[in-house]
């Protein structure tokens, strides 16, 4: 395979603005992505929406963007050696971005795991949310097109009031009901999330097209919370030289979208400070 100086594992917001920035430091940087299409939890606003343009960045930039390719193993012995893949390839590398869920990058270390990285998955508490999409003939009343709930944690949007996501004309519209670190039911939460659809589309159950109801969906893999004994988790992994994480869980005081950008962003800068300081023979203060 061929060499790159740093590979991204992860192919969602993270991922992808750490990849850009890189290449625009002259990097050369490949992503993988493992699953067939990039964006990651952001792929629902995939059709000209920020995300598009993330990725377009970043092929531009130079970035080599691979997807289908599931890192199985990073391959470390204080410092990253190579990844692993599913297919059975390997790549030697010395700097790795983990843009992936805490769990997953915990996985990747193997066995040997390290400690800094298996407390940010011990003590990360995901946020969870209840989240019905359908796909609706004819919209009863087109002018409700997003909504937000004062007395439930809820809100309603008409997502093809923005973009176009559907070829025959059909609406698609999503209901989600925050909840917190979860433990709810999901029976129980899709039948809220019909009932306030019933308020806000009256009828809507004839026109249904189609329809996904995902009960426990991570919002967000961690954030800023008081069990944390890290308060600002990462950008670099301190047992292992060459390895960084990114991702909203990663956050340091960052939401959602914004703590996934934040966090690609902080772990360029990490990678851009290590390798100067090993070019110039200093070595790197770890804070
Ligand atoms: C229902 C919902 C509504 C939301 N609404 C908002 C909102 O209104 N505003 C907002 O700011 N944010 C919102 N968010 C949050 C926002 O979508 C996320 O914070 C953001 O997309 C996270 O990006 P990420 O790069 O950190 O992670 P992810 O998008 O999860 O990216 C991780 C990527 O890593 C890949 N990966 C995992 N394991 C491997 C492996 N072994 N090898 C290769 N690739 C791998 C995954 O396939 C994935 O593409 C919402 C999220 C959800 C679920």
């Amino acid at each position: 395979m061929k060499q790159f100086d740093v590979a991204i594992v992860g192919g969602g917001i993270a991922g992808l603005v750490a990849s850009i920035d890189l290449a625009r430091e002259g990097k050369s940087v490949v992503l993988f992505e493992k699953s067939s299409q990039l964006g990651g939890r952001a792929i629902s606003v995939k059709k000209n929406g920020a995300f598009d343009q993330l990725y377009e960045t970043a092929v531009r930039s130079g970035v080599s963007v691979i997807t289908g390719k599931n890192a199985t193993e990073i391959e470390h012995d204080g410092a990253v050696r190579k990844i692993k893949f599913a297919d059975g390839q390997e790549m030697d590398v010395t700097h790795v971005i983990s843009a992936t869920p805490p769990a997953v990058t915990s996985r990747l270390l193997g066995a040997a795991g390290c400690k800094s990285v298996l407390r940010w998955k011990e003590q990360a508490r995901a946020i969870e949310a209840a989240s019905l999409t359908l796909s609706l003939k004819r919209l009863s009343a087109p002018d409700h097109f997003a909504v937000l709930g004062l007395d439930q944690p809820v809100y309603f949007i008409n997502q093809s009031k923005f973009t176009r996501l559907s070829e025959d004309g059909a609406s698609v519209v999503n209901i989600t009901k925050a909840n917190g670190t979860g433990g709810t039911d999901a029976k129980a939460d899709e039948r809220f999330l019909e009932r306030t659809l019933d308020l806000i589309q009256p009828g809507w159950r004839k026109e249904v097209v189609a329809r996904q109801y995902l009960p426990h969906i991570a919002v967000a893999y961690d954030f800023m919370n008081a069990g944390r004994e890290d308060r600002f988790p990462g950008p670099a992994v301190p047992e292992i030289a060459g390895l960084y994480v990114a991702g909203e869980w990663a956050t340091h005081g960052e939401n959602l979208a914004d703590a996934a950008a934040a966090s690609g962003r902080r772990a360029v800068r990490r990678v851009l400070k290590d390798m100067e300081a090993v070019r110039s023979g200093r070595e790197t203060i770890l804070v």
